[in-house]
């Protein structure tokens, strides 16, 4: 029987079936990223006689790369604490629930559509 579901006005319903979808999602995210520092950490500690010689400009990139990995991997964990605590999909500033399709795309995300733009916007 297909069940029939009405998409509400609001687009806000979570299903259990997405936010089974999205932890998955979510612990696939948080473990590629705790791969990513792994990796990151045994570079530059097995290497410690190269670095000097290492471009500095790679340095850089590195070390920024392992600082945006280990803020989405925050996120990431942020996410799943939420879900746990049943505070998952609900906008951090407004309070209001976060869009569902927005939620399948960016399972982390904190804020709604709405308060995101206006971040971005001020930034
Ligand atoms: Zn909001």
């Amino acid at each position: 029987m297909v069940t029939h579901q009405t998409i509400g006005e609001r687009d806000t319903v979570l299903t259990p079936e997405d936010l089974a979808a999205l932890r998955e999602n979510l612990y696939e995210q948080r473990l590629f990223r705790q791969e990513q520092l792994r990796q990151f950490a045994v570079h530059s500690s097995n290497r410690a006689d190269d670095r000097r010689r290492t471009d500095a400009a790679q340095i850089e990139v590195g070390v920024k790369l392992a600082a945006s990995a280990r803020m989405v991997l925050a996120d990431v964990e942020a996410a799943l604490a939420r879900m746990d605590s049943g505070q998952y999909g609900t906008c951090h500033l407004c309070r209001r629930a976060v869009e569902r399709h927005r939620l399948l795309i960016v399972p982390q995300a904190r804020y709604c559509g709405r308060c995101q733009q206006v971040r971005e916007a001020g930034r």
